[in-house]
């Protein structure tokens, strides 16, 4: 083989010069593109340059040619893998070949006319870490292209991608419904929330549109990036210096691995490198960042994953200060409807978004009992989290089909695919269709007993969800979500008027308030706990209510305001010892006195409750309870702390059964000792909302359950088809078997007497 150096007659900037001009001309996008391949032929000093681009079906199709025989312009398409075009396609990597009719992918396409050429350099074309088509440069000659010659061919493939993705070659929605290059076609994940939705991808990050490619002045452009990065520098610093502050480890640990990367010798020699071929800072980030997104979806570390996605959120960060545009995402053009993908979603970006287009969300981290988890719940939006690379497979766009009962995403789905899951959506509307009938029909058991059911809601409220028969209000309103989306705690005025409009929108149905329970996972950006361990078991809830009796008496007196007239119901959640329950009830009193005394309307009652969520509590019953109106079960963390198990991790959630007769006989008791003292119960944990779960409840004695709207229906079909007196003598048996679940022996129950699960 015999390998030669030819220099180049064009420098790589007069190169780019060239077709930045065709590429502004006046003329349709094949005729620019016919003019830019002559120029790139003419700079490479080779008889043929070609760009193929990518077409519906994972195929690569040759759009035009300088040299190759006119004719096969559009004939010619190879697919993913197939020839050495497709083989570029598929690897996302350039090949740089001296006589390329001996590399054994070569395929010989008669109608090119391509078998008097030898040398073969191609390079991908990137949109998105995806190939959408591949730039070609042959010759007569056998000669190998220098690492410097591949480069350039890789600057104009970035330019190039303007065109390509413009919409004029290909109709974008062609390109989005097929691969490219990037195979992965099904993603699973954890359910936090149940449901299936079919609708177009929306990826939660900046959309930074670059307008300009090519440099004028590379010094210019490279002290640019130069003082980007001086900026972004100083911004991590901030941010560190703020994380160190609330002792917030987690975020301190990113903000250190993107300090480091903007230290990364090999990135910035990249960038540069890139502006030096002729790129202005924002397109030789860009270019950069593509092209390590693409090698991403080819490698296995997840490790190196993760790194490679930090440095694509850097990335965007850093074209952010370069744009000079806010890290907002774009909300100007979003489709009707689509599903959210994202990699991690706070609960105020994701109240930022119009939640009635939100037909669904994903995201690579979260855990069932996240905040976003809680909201995404609240929304009653299909949500699956830990999907892993959920925002390098899918492009926006796409369309996806989530299936979070099963566990599942189908990205861009096969036909087949598609009608499978058509009837698994029919299937689930006609449910939700029964469900819709049951609405006027009370939650009243087989034998006559009357189940009350509530809904958990806070912040918005499914307000059709309460306002049906049989279910009698909301059994949980969570205060502490407008504590997570602010800037600072919110004011009384604020606050009162939300708790108003929930009186308002739901007339006559009863609203039991509970205090914040800010702190734990719910962090709140203002308020500094320290450098916890453990923040589950750290300073949260009462905790920083009766530390901090200020913010707690604001809310009170927020609470107070909004019931003017009305019925009030408070109840205080993480109380570990009853005084901490009489300290929390005092403060209650003192607002109500002081209402009174300043002639402010009352409301009409005030009961006042606790959550039953940490287990010291279970050995206090008898001193808690003559003090209480009523009392709600918090499965959630109750389940965490008996089993020791942390409710926010994804690799423990199976290692133990919310079924468990543990669990099943502390309810039991709770259940009793209520009874004995004359003291409403209800159950208001997450568990509740799986209608095996809850007919467990009932089988142990509950009769008051309060879960997320969606669950109404389930629960209310359940409730409707089983005999309570049957079902508990049932539960009083099983749950005396020492097993680590009843799961197996509801399960036979269930089937064995028609229940409708
Ligand atoms: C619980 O702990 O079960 C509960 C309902 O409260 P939260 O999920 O808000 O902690
Ligand atoms: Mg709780």
């Amino acid at each position: 083989m015999s390998s030669k150096v030819t220099k180049l007659p064009l420098t790589p900037l007069s190169l780019l010069r060239q077709i930045r001009d065709v590429m502004a001309q006046d003329a349709s996008a094949q005729v620019r593109l016919d003019r830019v391949v002559k120029i790139i032929a003419e700079g490479f000093a080779s008889e043929v340059c070609s760009v193929y681009l990518l077409r519906a079906g994972d195929i690569m199709e040759l759009f035009a040619s300088e040299g190759l025989k006119k004719t096969s312009v559009h004939l010619t398409r190879l697919n993913i893998g197939q020839g050495l075009v497709g083989a570029v396609a598929a690897a996302a990597e350039p090949l740089n070949l001296a006589n390329a009719q001996e590399h054994p992918n070569f395929e010989y396409r008669p109608e090119t006319g391509e078998e008097i050429y030898h040398s073969f350099v191609a390079v991908p074309v990137f949109q998105g870490g995806k190939v959408i088509g591949v730039l070609v440069v042959q010759g007569k000659e056998v000669r190998e292209y220098t690492q410097d010659q591949v480069e350039v061919l890789q600057t104009v493939a970035m330019v190039l991608s303007e065109l390509a993705i413009s919409g004029d070659l290909v109709n974008l929605k062609e390109i989005q419904s097929t691969a490219g290059g990037v195979l992965v076609q099904q993603l699973s994940g954890t359910q936090l929330c149940g449901g299936i939705a079919k609708a177009v991808a929306v990826l939660h990050k900046p959309q930074l549109v670059i307008s300009n490619y090519v440099a004028t002045d590379i010094i210019f452009e490279k002290e640019k990036f130069d003082d980007a990065i001086k900026e972004l520098r100083e911004s991590f610093d901030n941010y560190l210096q703020a994380a160190n502050l609330s002792g917030d480890d987690a975020k301190r640990e990113i903000i250190e691995t993107y300090l480091l990367f903007t230290q990364d010798r090999g990135w910035i020699t990249r960038v540069n490198e890139a502006i030096s071929s002729g790129l202005t800072a924002e397109a030789a980030v860009k270019k950069v960042q593509e092209e390590l997104q693409a090698k991403m979806s080819q490698l296995s570390s997840p490790y190196i994953k993760e790194r490679i996605h930090d440095l694509e959120d850097l990335s965007n960060h850093l074209l952010g200060i370069i744009l000079g545009k806010p890290l907002q995402p774009d909300y100007s053009d979003l489709p009707k409807e689509f599903i959210l993908v994202a990699r991690n979603i706070g609960p105020a970006e994701l109240l930022s978004y119009d939640h009635s287009c939100i037909k669904g969300l994903i995201a690579e981290e979260g855990s069932a009992s996240s905040h976003t988890a809680v909201i995404a719940r609240a929304m009653d939006i299909p949500t699956l989290a830990k999907v892993q690379n959920a925002t390098a497979v899918i492009q926006d766009g796409d369309v996806l089909i989530l299936d979070a009962d099963g566990g599942n995403i189908y990205i861009r789905p096969s036909e087949d695919i598609e009608s499978a899951m058509d009837k698994h959506i029919a299937l689930y509307t006609k449910r939700e269709a029964e469900y819709e009938v049951l609405r006027s029909l009370p939650a009243i058991s087989k034998d006559g007993v009357r189940i009350s059911l509530n809904v958990n809601a806070g912040l918005f409220v499914n307000t059709a969800s309460v306002l049906q028969e049989g279910v009698d209000g909301i059994g949980l309103y969570r205060t502490e979500l407008p504590y997570m989306t602010s800037s600072d705690f919110p004011d009384a005025e604020m606050q009162s008027q939300l708790y108003a409009g929930m009186y308002n929108q739901l007339p006559d149905k009863r609203i039991i308030f509970r205090s914040f329970d800010i702190g734990g996972d719910k962090k709140v950006p203002y308020l500094n706990a320290g450098d916890e361990e453990n923040p589950a078991m750290g300073w949260r809830a009462t905790r920083i209510g009766l530390d901090m009796p200020g913010i707690l008496r604001t809310q009170l007196k927020a609470l107070i305001t909004a019931s003017a007239g009305k019925p009030l119901y408070v109840m205080f959640p993480f109380i570990a010892q009853v005084s901490e329950f009489d300290a929390a009830k005092s403060l209650l009193m003192k607002e109500l006195s002081n209402f009174e005394m300043a002639g402010k309307k009352l409301p009409t009652s005030v009961k006042v409750g606790v959550m039953i969520e940490v287990p010291s509590i279970l050995w206090q019953l008898d001193s808690l309870m003559p003090r209480l109106d009523f009392v709600s079960i918090g499965s959630n963390d109750l389940m965490q702390f008996l089993f020791a198990c942390d409710r926010g991790a994804a690799h423990m959630a199976g290692s133990y059964d919310t079924l468990s007769p543990v669990m099943l006989n502390v309810v039991r008791q709770v259940v009793a000792k209520a009874k004995e003292y004359n003291v409403e119960v209800s159950f208001c944990g997450e568990m509740a909302r799986k209608p095996l779960d809850a007919l467990a409840l009932i089988g142990v004695g509950v009769r008051n359950i309060s879960v997320s709207a969606a669950a109404i229906g389930p629960l209310k079909a359940m409730i409707r088809s089983v005999d309570i007196s049957e079902l508990s003598s049932y539960l009083d048996y099983i749950t005396t078997i020492p097993d680590t679940s009843s799961r197996g022996w509801l399960a036979n129950y269930v089937r064995d007497h028609g229940i409708i699960i």
